[in-house]
C-alpha cells in the first residue's frame, strides 16, 4: 500500500490555500493530475542546464537534450511493455493521437460500406475525429451501448461487430462512470471478426498497470498529463508493423529522411510521426513522471484508489438525495460523478469551491453519455495517489451544507 502522507509531501501544490485559511484538497485528477517537484525538478534541469533541440545538433547540449527525449521514450515503452521504442510516437495529448490514426489510418483504409465501432461512454477525443472521418470516407460510425449501471451491453458485441468492422475504438475507463471495460476481451472480439483495436488509454495508464501486449490492441493513445506529468505531451502506441504501412500524419522537419522539391522519403518510427521541433522538456517531464509512478509501484496505485473509491462510494451514498453514476465500486476506477436533487453540479462546484475543494462540474467531454442518462451535467469527484479519507470525508460534509444552503433538508 502506499504511504499517502509521504506521498502527499511529494506534490508541493498540496500544501497551498485555495483561498485563504481554506487548505486545497485536490478532487480533479481525472481532469490533470498534480506534479510531482520531480516532475518540475527535471524540466526546470533541462531549461537550466541543457536546453537546446534534439536530433539536429552535434554539440554537447543537443546530444544532451536527445539522450533526455528518447531516454523518456525508453521509459515509456517499459511502462506500458511495449515491443519496441520505435512503437511509441510522442504526439500533443490523447487526442491528437487518436486523430493522427484517424487520419493517417483510417482516412486512407476506409470506404462506403466500412464500419467504425466507438461505444456511447466515449470522451469526445474518442467520437468527433470517427465523425469526420466517417464524414469523408463514407464509412458507418456505429456505437456499443451502456447499461443502467454504466457497463458495456455486452450482449450487443455480436450484431455491431462484423467482417465491415474496419476499427473498434473504445475507452478502457470511463472518465465519468469510472467503469473499468474488459479491454482484452474487446480487443479479442475485434480481431476476431478482422477489426482493429484502438484503446484510448487517458484513464487507465495513470491509475492501474497496463501492459499493451497482455491486451494486444493494435494503437493506444495516453496523456501525460494526467500520470503527473507535464501538459503538452502524449503518446501513441502503435504496434510497429501497422506504424510503419500508415503515411505521416503532418509534414515538416524531423520527419524526413530526403526531402527534393517535388518529392520526399520519410523519417525511421517513430520519427515519420514526430514533424517540428517537438515538446523536448516536457519529454523529459513525462520521464520523470514514469520513474516517480514506477517507485510507487502501479499496483500499489490502483490498490489505492481502489480503497478511495469504495470509501467515497460508500460515504457519497449516506448523502440524501445523491445518486453516483456507474458500476460498483470493484468494477470502478477512482472516479465518482454524481447528481444531488435540487442542486445543479455547477452550483455544487462553486459551494465546494468554498470549502478548498476541487471538483468539476458540466459533461467532462461526455456530451452523448450524459443525453443517454437524460442529464445536463455532473458533479465529478477524481481520486489520485495523494487522496485521503478525511478528504473524502470534507466533500461529503460540503455537499451537506450544499443541501443546507439549497434549503433541501
Ligand atoms: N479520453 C478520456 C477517457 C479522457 O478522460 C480524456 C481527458 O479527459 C481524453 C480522452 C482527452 O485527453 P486530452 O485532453 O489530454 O487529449
Amino acid at each position: 500500500m502506499l504511504n499517502v502522507q509521504e506521498v502527499r509531501t511529494d506534490f508541493p501544490i498540496l500544501s497551498i490555500e485555495a483561498h485563504p485559511g481554506v487548505p486545497l484538497i485536490y478532487l480533479d485528477s481525472a481532469a490533470t493530475s498534480q506534479k510531482p517537484s520531480v516532475v518540475v525538478d527535471a524540466m526546470n534541469a533541462f531549461y537550466r542546464s541543457y536546453n537546446s533541440n534534439v536530433h539536429r545538433g552535434i554539440h554537447r547540449l543537443s546530444e544532451d537534450a536527445t539522450t533526455g527525449y528518447e531516454t523518456a521514450r525508453r521509459k515509456v515503452q517499459a511502462f506500458i511493455n511495449a515491443e519496441s521504442a520505435e512503437s511509441i510516437v510522442y504526439t500533443r495529448n490523447t487526442t491528437e493521437a487518436i486523430n493522427l490514426v484517424a487520419y493517417s489510418w483510417a482516412r486512407t483504409q476506409l470506404q462506403p460500406g466500412d464500419e467504425l465501432l466507438i461505444t456511447a461512454m466515449e470522451h469526445h477525443a474518442n467520437i468527433v475525429p470517427w465523425q469526420l472521418i466517417s464524414d469523408m470516407t463514407g464509412a458507418t460510425l456505429r456505437h456499443v451501448p451502456f447499461r443502467s449501471d454504466g457497463t458495456l451491453d455486452m450482449a450487443k458485441l455480436p450484431e455491431l461487430l462484423s467482417d465491415k468492422t474496419k476499427l473498434f475504438a473504445f475507452t478502457a475507463v470511463s472518465n465519468v462512470f469510472g467503469t473499468i471495460n474488459p479491454v482484452r476481451e474487446l480487443v479479442d472480439a475485434a480481431h476476431a471478426v478482422g477489426a482493429l483495436a484502438l484503446v484510448d488509454a487517458a484513464q487507465a495508464v495513470p491509475h492501474m498497470p497496463v501492459d499493451v501486449q497482455a491486451w494486444d490492441c493494435d494503437f493506444m493513445a495516453f496523456s501525460a498529463h494526467k500520470m503527473c506529468g507535464p501538459t503538452g505531451i502524449g503518446i501513441l502506441y502503435g504496434k510497429g508493423e501497422l506504424l510503419e504501412s500508415m503515411p505521416p500524419f503532418m509534414g515538416g522537419g524531423d520527419m524526413i529522411r530526403r526531402v527534393g522539391l517535388d518529392k520526399s522519403t520519410w523519417a525511421d518510427l517513430p520519427h515519420k510521426f514526430e514533424a517540428g521541433t517537438p515538446a523536448i522538456a516536457e519529454a523529459i517531464g513525462l520521464g520523470a513522471a514514469v520513474d516517480y509512478l514506477t517507485g510507487l509501484g502501479m499496483e500499489n496505485v490502483h490498490a489505492h484508489e481502489q480503497f478511495i473509491v469504495n470509501y467515497a462510494v460508500e460515504a457519497l451514498s449516506d448523502v440524501p438525495g445523491l445518486t453516483i453514476l456507474g458500476p460498483g465500486a470493484s468494477q470502478r476506477a477512482g472516479v465518482a460523478a454524481f447528481t444531488l436533487n435540487g442542486a445543479h453540479p455547477h452550483d455544487i462546484a462553486q459551494l465546494l469551491d468554498e470549502d478548498g475543494i476541487a471538483v468539476r462540474a458540466g459533461h467532462h467531454c461526455a456530451m452523448p453519455l450524459h443525453q443517454i442518462c437524460g442529464i445536463n451535467a455532473t458533479a465529478r469527484a477524481s481520486f489520485y495517489v495523494h487522496t485521503t479519507t478525511e478528504e473524502v470525508d470534507k466533500l461529503v460534509a460540503g455537499l451537506h451544507r450544499v443541501r443546507r444552503v439549497f434549503r433541501l433538508e
